[in-house]
């Protein structure tokens, strides 16, 4: 017989060759050629509010974002950037922060040199970079200021702001065919079109090519996956992917994964960012979570332990394997700032948090830690597995507190010693 194909292995290695460094201070963030997929997320606070953008990106940064892109539109912004630097500088946070330009990125970069120099990416969009014949000088001012200061930029074209002559010309091109394209083929191609040329230019002024990054952006999940796929295709610069205006809650968070998902296991894809609009009073952190929460979906990078559990049905009544669920997430993903440092590998660790006999002993063997708990009419006890062996049985009501504690220990044990080992 043949061999079993591993048909959820890891994605394809990925395919582009250049490699982008992205760098504040003593912290490295390549993207691109092998360098992890990169996490980035971008504030909503306004910019020119020092104290409440640094207390934002610092958030975002411990949720696991390792980039943060912050608005810079106007003179007070860019006055800010420098000293929402020194404020994270001053907290310890040393993540890249990168500005989004619009309109007035080439007078900005230009007149305030310390944000230039403060920030360590810019994003470019070619569709807001000016019109007519004031459009390759402003974006000529844009690729100096970012050589000037060795800093990497990203060409984002967006299909909510494509560059109208641009696909004006393509249109009158698609005319003159003898068998015109449908009007979506050619707005994929306005959108590629505009990153590849843009890039051109940059490199053709002097850009080092492994400091350019692409995106082209649209909110529809097919429309992205054919994008990815043609742009993949046409050149080896680093992807950064997400799909523009998201949405909001689970429409956001589905739509976001399922389309980040079809690209990067092709792949595809070297930096992400989740574009949700939080529902009132959701933390900003939650586009983290989710861009986190694929990456480890697909198993191409872990941030936090995983719990497994199950969905419930109507063998277990109680709401108890809910309440555990929640609770034993919250615990561990609130542990995570100190355990990163203290308990490396940790992020490995799985859990399982099952319902009732029928799968719960096997799914918590599958675990490094699982509880089986009671469903209805079966005993008031839950088995506990460690290391795919029952090690003991919890009862009462202190079942939750008893369980955290037991993962608590079992991550002292295990990760600290493997911590001592690898310093040794
Ligand atoms: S483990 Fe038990 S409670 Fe959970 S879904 Fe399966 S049968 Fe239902």
């Amino acid at each position: 017989m043949d061999s079993l194909l591993p048909i959820n292995s890891a994605r394809p290695k990925a395919s582009r060759s250049r490699q982008a460094r992205v760098v504040w201070g003593a912290n490295i963030i390549t993207v691109g050629g092998d360098a992890p997929v990169r996490i980035q997320s971008m504030t909503n606070t306004d910019t020119v509010d020092v104290i409440g953008t640094a207390i934002q990106v610092k958030e975002l940064a411990l949720a696991g974002s390792e980039l943060v892109r912050l608005t810079v539109n106007t003179p007070e912004a860019a006055q800010a950037v420098p000293h929402v630097r020194e404020q994270l500088d001053r907290m310890g946070v040393d993540v890249p922060l990168i500005g989004d330009f619009h309109y007035n990125g080439h007078r900005l970069l230009t007149d305030f040199p310390a944000c230039a120099q403060a920030l360590s990416k810019y994003r470019i969009n070619p569709g807001n970079v000016g019109k007519g014949d004031k459009r390759d000088k402003q974006f000529g001012l844009m690729i100096e200021a970012a050589m000037r200061w060795a800093k990497p930029v990203r060409i984002g074209v967006n299909w909510g702001s494509l560059d109208q002559e641009l696909l004006a010309g393509l249109m009158d091109e698609n005319n003159r065919r003898p068998k015109p394209w449908d009007a979506k083929s050619v707005m994929y191609e306005a959108l590629i079109t505009s990153a590849l040329a843009s890039a051109r230019r940059a490199s053709e002024m002097g850009m080092d090519e492994n400091q350019i990054i692409l995106s082209c952006k649209v909110s529809g999940v097919q429309d992205l996956v054919s994008v990815y796929r043609e742009l993949a295709k046409r050149c080896d610069y680093p992807l950064h992917l997400g799909l523009t205006e998201a949405g909001m809650g689970t429409k956001g968070a589905v739509a976001s994964a399922t389309a980040l998902s079809i690209l990067l296991q092709e792949g595809i894809g070297d930096t992400i960012r989740v574009s949700l609009t939080p529902q009132p009073g959701e933390a900003r952190t939650q586009e983290v979570v989710i861009a986190c929460e694929i990456l480890q979906s697909l198993e191409l990078r872990s941030f936090v332990p995983s719990v497994t559990a199950c969905p419930g049905c109507g063998r277990t009544t109680s709401t108890t394997f809910q309440e555990l669920t929640k609770q034993i997430e919250d615990f561990l993903r609130a542990q995570m700032p100190i355990w990163r440092e203290k308990y490396p590998g940790v992020e490995k660790l799985k859990v399982a948090v099952m319902g009732c006999i029928v799968n719960g002993p096997g799914e918590s063997k599958h675990a490094d830690i699982g509880i089986s708990l009671p469903g209805t009419g079966e005993a008031p006890a839950a088995p506990v597995f460690i290391d795919g062996e029952k090690r003991l049985t919890l009862r009462g009501d202190t079942i939750a507190q008893e369980f955290q504690k037991i993962v608590e220990n079992y991550v002292e044990k295990r990760f600290a010693v493997h911590a001592t080992a690898e310093t040794s």
